[in-house]
């Protein structure tokens, strides 16, 4: 794409090359998001088609390049040629396996526990909640999705080293390995309208409401 001294690319080109995409694997899955410059080069190398919301027509990148850019619709903008933003592109080969479980991160856990301690059931805001292992550490516990949790200052200093059971204290549920979404690493202003029909209404909705 050639830009020339007279546009305004500032806020438009680079904000809109690092909103995300939607990938579909071949059989029309949703399995995560990708920048939309990584989007463009998927289309570039052949390796994945572009989804046109409006139609579920997928084109590949000499076609997508030739489509009429709609003054309403987002699009990477230049002189001699506008190029529509891909939302959605679909894989025409698949390699490698999808990330079905979130990585176990502290982010994460926050999002998987809903910013709540899970023994007394506070939600005493993200500085106040520590990472608690069920079983302790001390005695071989492993920071994992099955083993750790949210925990709010009192139920921490509570629990000490112990098992919830030892310190007579109760799970508000069982830790499991949160459902794998391909939202679960996008922050919520990012999510697109027209990913909606791609994905399970349960996972949208809690995308769209957390
Ligand atoms: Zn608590």
């Amino acid at each position: 794409m050639v830009m020339r001294g007279d546009e305004q690319p500032t806020e438009t080109h680079a904000s809109r090359l690092d909103q995300l995409t939607m990938v579909l694997d071949e059989s029309w899955l949703a399995i995560h998001t990708v920048s939309v410059r990584h989007a463009l080069r998927l289309l570039a190398t052949g390796a994945a088609r572009g989804v046109v919301p409006e139609s579920n027509e997928t084109l590949d990148f000499d076609r997508w390049m030739e489509l009429e850019v709609a003054a309403h619709e987002h699009a990477i903008r230049s002189v001699r040629k506008s190029v529509r933003i891909p939302e959605v592109i679909v894989l025409t080969r698949y390699r490698g396996v999808p990330l079905r479980t979130p990585s176990f991160s502290r982010r994460n856990l926050m999002r998987r526990d809903r910013h709540q301690c899970q023994y007394c059931g506070v939600k005493p805001g993200t500085h106040e909640l520590s990472i608690d292992h069920v079983m302790p550490r001390s005695r071989g516990g492993r920071s994992t999705w099955e083993n750790c949790v949210l925990a709010c200052r009192r139920c921490n200093r509570k629990k000490r080293n112990r098992t919830p059971h030892q310190a007579g204290m109760l799970l508000l549920k069982e830790p499991r390995a949160p459902r794998w979404s391909p939202f679960v690493e996008v922050p919520r202003t990012h999510i697109r309208p027209s990913w909606e029909r791609f994905v399970d209404a349960k996972v949208w909705q809690s995308a769209v409401a957390s």
